[in-house]
């Protein structure tokens, strides 16, 4: 899995096992650190090696390993440290994924920007190699997962007549709807929705010239609402749902001081190659995420500037 591994990276990351195994083969699943606890309930999610916390199990597990998998992501910079263990591998290297513009780093490759997701290409991927009956609930339901949370629950536009022609025959194959969903969405905190009414109320600014809204919040907000990995998933959507907003951004500020970003944006307004030109990252179209140097308040700055410099085409659409 890529590195803050999502719901689909670990959705499917953890249904490819399930698979792989059925037919017989020994997997290790690796995630270059660790994700949040409403995507501990997938099965499986026990054998899942945390490289930050075990490097050495991590490490071993590439050394010996005949294929490599690239779930997720399709740039080596996303894995974090497990970069020197697969550098050195000579494993056959397989990459299946939905992001944008694919490194070459692979003997295979298994891509589709047209997919949902990558949990709904471990689909398409387990049925044109003839193994469809083979899908059980274990497969069913990381999938499911990996499917309605990189789709915000089937509504962004990367879905398809297809994803839920895939989502129909997981559920076929004992994937649990209701189940998934609750695990997903109802395991909240009480502090953390109060973190997000605080964000919402105090932290989101509103700009409807540029059709544009943000959020920040530093590490003391965080610590003040005991922050845990995952705790403002989604909050970048908050400012979008306003009425005429068509681009958002959240920042928060890490422990090391690093200002992470995650940005949404809502039709031909391109959040990928905004993120990759001025914010260090990447990601789809809609949906994409960086990271800043500077401080909260020169970021922000920065940002604004920005604004001015997209207003037109912000406001065209
Ligand atoms: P999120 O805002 O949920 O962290 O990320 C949104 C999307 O952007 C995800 O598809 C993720 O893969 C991508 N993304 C987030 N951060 C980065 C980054 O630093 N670099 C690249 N290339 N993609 C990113
Ligand atoms: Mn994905």
């Amino acid at each position: 899995m890529h590195k803050s591994p999502d719901g689909d990276a670990v959705g499917s990351s953890l249904g490819m096992k399930h698979y792989l195994e059925k037919i017989g083969h020994t997997v290790s699943v690796l995630s270059p650190n660790g994700y949040p606890e409403f995507l501990k309930w997938m099965p499986g999610n026990k054998s899942v090696i945390d490289f930050e916390k075990t490097p050495s199990p991590a490490n071993q597990a590439i050394a010996k390993a005949e294929l490599i998998i690239f779930l997720d992501f399709n740039s080596l910079t996303r894995i974090g440290g497990l970069d020197k263990a697969v550098k050195k591998s000579k494993a056959k290297r397989l990459i299946i994924d939905h992001h944008p513009q694919p490194e070459d780093f692979a003997d295979f490759v298994f891509h589709n920007t047209g997919a949902s997701s990558t949990a709904e290409l471990v689909y398409d991927f387990i049925t044109l190699l003839g193994d469809n009956k083979k899908i059980h609930k274990d497969i069913a339901n990381c999938l499911y997962a990996g499917i309605m949370t990189d789709t915000g629950s089937f509504r962004f536009a990367s879905t398809t007549a297809h994803t839920h022609d895939v989502v129909a025959d997981l559920m076929r194959h004992g994937a649990e709807a209701t189940k998934v969903h609750r695990f997903v969405d109802d395991n909240n905190r009480d502090i953390r929705l109060r973190l997000l009414g605080y964000a919402v109320m105090e932290k989101m600014k509103i700009f409807p010239d540029f059709a544009t809204g943000f959020i920040t919040l530093t590490q003391s907000e965080l610590k003040r609402f005991d922050y845990k990995e995952g705790d403002t998933e989604g909050l970048v959507n908050e400012p979008i749902s306003v009425k005429g907003i068509v681009f958002s951004a959240l920042f928060t500020e890490q422990l090391d001081g690093e200002i992470k970003i995650s940005f949404r944006s809502k039709d031909s307004f391109d959040v990928n190659l905004f993120a990759r030109k001025h914010f260090n990252g990447g990601g789809h179209k809609n949906a994409a995420g960086g990271r800043s140097d500077l401080s909260m308040d020169e970021t922000i700055l920065k940002f604004l500037n920005l604004l001015s410099e997209y207003k037109q085409e912000l406001k065209g659409k």
